[in-house]
């Protein structure tokens, strides 16, 4: 039998975490994430994570893409199935490389702008698709600062 590699220093949980968080999977903002939802969201020092490039994106792609939203839909539903989610939270975030990408429209289209109106679209999903679970958006963006800090807005 192959000897472990490594042992985790953490302790074994087997409790289900209540919330998750749909997010981007960029590693700059990640910690960020977790800091905003232990400290601010209250969720635990553990949630559940939905992670791809662009966040909740493919759940404004019913009509254009429904093949990415059914992936993520399908998964998200046996997520909320199987541990028995509560809240689900979806955090958008400035200079997101997905969004710079897949511009539509005209080149001067505000970013931040669409990113929000996609939360509020994939928001409105989610209410219809898990009636029973809370749902919260935000985005989160830099502030000036030497470093600059992360700062967070409910949308
Ligand atoms: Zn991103």
């Amino acid at each position: 039998m192959a000897e472990d590699l490594y042992e985790s220093t953490l302790d074994w949980d087997a409790a289900r975490p209540s919330t998750t968080i749909i997010t981007c999977v960029d590693g700059r903002w990640y910690r960020h994430f977790q800091e905003f939802a232990r400290d601010y969201l209250k969720a635990g020092a553990r949630t559940d994570y939905l992670a791809v490039p662009g966040g909740i994106e493919p759940l404004t792609l019913m009509d254009l893409v429904p093949k990415d939203f059914n992936f993520f839909r399908r998964r998200l539903e046996a997520l909320v199935a199987a541990h028995g989610t509560k809240r689900i939270v979806a955090i958008a975030h400035q200079d997101c490389a997905w969004y710079k990408d897949r511009k539509l429209g005209p080149v001067t289209i505000n970013m931040r702008e669409r990113q929000v109106a996609d939360l509020r679209r994939a928001a409105a999903h989610l209410r219809e698709m898990f009636p029973g679970v809370s749902v919260e958006t935000y985005f989160a963006h830099l502030k000036n600062g030497t470093p600059p800090r992360v700062v967070f807005d409910a949308v």
